[in-house]
């Protein structure tokens, strides 16, 4: 399972709509995923309370929101600035955004549920806070800390 098995799978096309838990704020991706990975940051394992964070990349302009958000901002490890985007009723991540990479809206995979076959991360990122019983693909690219682009 190389990342270079999959090439077709690189930067998929999709065309996404997703509801929160509670259904107030709906979410609509249409365009280009230009990355896929997982970040093991501890404040993606405490946003999400699970081992690591399932992240795609797509233009803010893809991206549209409809309903009420709230957001919460803190200096990620690099010093830049994390924006998570979640629903102010019932709490569900929509959204986050760097700083560091404003051109990029980073989607938690998991609130599009079944429509993510297309989903094929390349590597983990900050695998130095990564936990042993958060089992990962066989030969996934493990960074330390960040790679060289798009991450937080
Ligand atoms: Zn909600
Ligand atoms: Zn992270």
């Amino acid at each position: 399972m190389s990342a270079c098995a999959m090439p077709q799978h690189a930067r998929p096309d999709v065309d996404l709509t997703a509801r929160c838990a509670c259904g107030v704020v709906s979410i609509a991706v249409k365009g280009p995923i230009h990355a896929m990975f997982m970040c093991s940051c501890e404040d993606c394992q405490r946003a999400s309370g699970t081992g690591h964070a399932t992240v795609a990349l797509a233009s803010p302009g893809d991206v549209t929101i409809t309903g009420p958000t709230r957001s919460f901002a803190r200096p990620a490890n690099s010093g830049a600035l994390l924006t998570r985007w979640f629903c102010p009723e019932c709490g569900t991540p929509l959204y986050a955004r760097s700083s560091r990479a404003p051109e990029a809206l980073m989607l938690p995979v998991g609130l599009f549920g079944a429509k993510t076959t297309w989903y094929v991360p390349n590597q983990l990122i900050f695998a130095r806070s990564h936990r042993d019983w958060d089992v990962m693909p066989e030969g996934l690219r493990m960074h330390s800390t960040y790679r060289n682009e798009g991450g937080h």
